[in-house]
């Protein structure tokens, strides 16, 4: 069988990476967190004392930082288990200062399409459709209301036990969803052929079928019993 792309980018706490990991469980395809990957680096940035708001400081790490996004979903970033300690507001406050450094992306998005060259992905990030997968077979453009995102991703810190208010996660969106659209390369933009799908009245379940029900249509793909 031929290896299929599907591409799910969006704004900052959309829902992308439960919906793209349990969409993958079900295709038996790879899941891909991107976003995983960037906050990993810039986790290494803090750890190694440095700024992560300037760009020549954290470009330096580049040759020695790795990155490991393993099978069961865990993170690992120099032989470290980041996967909890990168959700940390810290790490939430700097990333998209660190994502909007063009030597960075590019080291991170030659990773994302080695990861994607030998098998069948569902890959979540910013640039996926545009810029990283630019040949995807599926492109979705998954958003919902700032209030719902900020809402899900206020729970989900609850859930994981990292400390927040609602107020400070409603900034955290708005600020990371400003930088993402405007920096100069590879900015968070649908993709002209993604299609766009709003999540603000969807649960989980639904919005795992709406997207399943896109790759249908798309791919011809028979979708499994689940
Ligand atoms: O997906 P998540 O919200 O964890 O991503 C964290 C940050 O990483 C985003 O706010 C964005 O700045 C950056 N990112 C990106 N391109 C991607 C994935 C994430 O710029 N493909």
């Amino acid at each position: 069988m031929k290896n299929i792309s599907i591409a799910i980018d969006g704004p900052a706490a959309a829902g992308k990476s439960t919906v793209a990991k349990k969409v993958a469980d079900i295709l038996g395809f790879t899941y891909i967190d991107t976003g995983a990957m960037y906050r990993a680096f810039t986790y290494a940035v803090i750890k190694a004392g440095l700024d992560p708001q300037n760009e020549e400081e954290s470009n330096s790490l580049i040759p020695s930082v790795t990155i490991e996004l393993r099978e069961d979903g865990k993170v690992f970033c120099c032989d470290e288990d980041v996967t909890r300690v990168i959700r940390e507001p810290s790490v939430s406050s700097n990333v998209s200062y660190i994502a909007s450094y063009k030597q960075i992306r590019l080291a991170m998005v030659d990773m994302q399409r080695k990861m994607a060259e030998s098998r069948s992905v569902v890959m979540d990030g910013r640039d996926i459709g545009t810029y990283v997968l630019p040949k995807a077979e599926v492109k979705i453009f998954q958003i919902a209301s700032v209030e719902t995102r900020a809402e899900r991703r206020y729970k989900e810190n609850q859930e994981k036990g990292i400390p927040t208010s609602l107020e400070d996660v409603i900034e955290d969106v708005k600020k990371r969803d400003r930088i993402d659209s405007g920096r100069a390369f590879a900015p968070l933009c649908k993709a002209d052929d993604a299609v766009e799908l709003d999540t603000s009245h969807l649960n989980i379940e639904e919005s795992v079928e709406a997207v399943l029900k896109i790759v249908a249509e798309k791919t011809g793909l028979e979708i499994p019993c689940h």
